[in-house]
């Protein structure tokens, strides 16, 4: 890391050393000619409150906040902005006149990315989303906030998709794979995009040969960028989007709230990516 005069950023959690954000937030500065610093702190779970305290005492003006941290860090902020209170969890802190705000920018990052990618308008959306962990969270709470008229979680855990879909409020729901393939769009939330797809193990929770032409089909695994889920999808002949856009978008947000400037979105895509060609 070089100490440059500016204010200082970075990344808390636990691992953070092969972390993306460092590099993303480095390139946003580089490009937008700022004199700034990003550095990654290893931050183990129970080290939140001190994190944020720390975060305060030194004036670092943000931080982005990755696992065990999220929930943790939110239950020690000054206040939290309105899909972070809804979501109990963060993915960024800002300080501001002395407080400490927590933020979620990873579903509006995704909403940001599919605007910029595909030209789509959540509003009046009909959606679906595989898994119910902490992104497909964060995905049902941007596509209610932002207006979609119906949202359908599938997860194996039906405790984790019925308070996922709750999320949503009246538009939410737990549904099966005929509700999902009906969808205008499907975002697939799980890790399996990162698994061996030769394995049988891990089997999608909904088929993406049976989804086809006006579809748009979401994977948030973003290495490999194209999932053997998102080829099955392209193959059936749906519009496919993978996650990086969503990875450089969360970061975007987060560097306009910490800077008030525009993010230079094609300086982090094209650093994101010789990144993840030389790891
Ligand atoms: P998480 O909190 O661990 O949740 C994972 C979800 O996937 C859980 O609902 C889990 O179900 C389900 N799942 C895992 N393996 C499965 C399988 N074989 N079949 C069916 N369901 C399965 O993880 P997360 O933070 O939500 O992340 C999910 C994926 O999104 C990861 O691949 C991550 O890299 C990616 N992501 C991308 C971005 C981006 O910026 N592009 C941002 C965040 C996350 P159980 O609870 O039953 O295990």
């Amino acid at each position: 890391m070089t100490i440059r005069n500016g204010p200082v950023v970075g990344i808390i959690g636990s691992p953070v050393g092969h972390s993306l954000s460092p590099t993303l937030q480095a390139a946003a500065f580089s490009a937008l000619g700022l004199d700034w610093s990003s550095a990654a702190f290893e931050v183990p779970a129970g080290g939140g409150a001190a994190a944020v305290a720390a975060m305060r005492e030194l004036s670092i003006r943000g931080l982005s906040v990755t696992m065990p941290l999220k929930s943790e860090v939110a239950r020690s902020v000054d206040r939290l902005d309105a899909a972070a209170s809804n979501l109990d969890s963060v993915n960024c802190l800002s300080l501001e006149g002395g407080e400490v705000v927590g933020l979620s920018t990873d579903g509006a990052g995704l909403l940001a990315s599919l605007r910029r990618e595909v030209g789509f308008d959540p509003a009046g959306a009909t959606v679906s989303v595989l898994g119910a962990g902490g992104a497909a969270r964060a995905v049902v709470d941007a596509f209610a906030r932002a207006g979609a008229s119906r949202i359908v979680v599938l997860a194996r855990r039906s405790d984790a998709a019925a308070a996922c879909a709750a999320l949503a409020g009246e538009v939410g729901s737990v549904g099966g794979p005929d509700e999902a393939a009906a969808s205008e769009v499907v975002v697939n939330a799980t890790p399996i995009g990162m698994l061996d797809t030769s394995s049988s193990s891990s089997p999608s929770l909904l088929d993406p040969e049976t989804l086809g032409s006006g579809q748009l089909c979401v994977d948030l695994v973003y290495h490999p960028r194209q999932t053997a889920w998102l080829d099955a999808a392209t193959h059936a002949g749906a519009t496919t989007v993978g996650g990086l856009g969503m990875l450089v978008h969360q970061a975007a947000l987060q560097i306009e709230r910490w800077t008030g400037i525009e993010a230079p979105v094609e300086a982090m895509w094209s650093a994101a990516i010789e990144a993840m060609e030389a790891s």
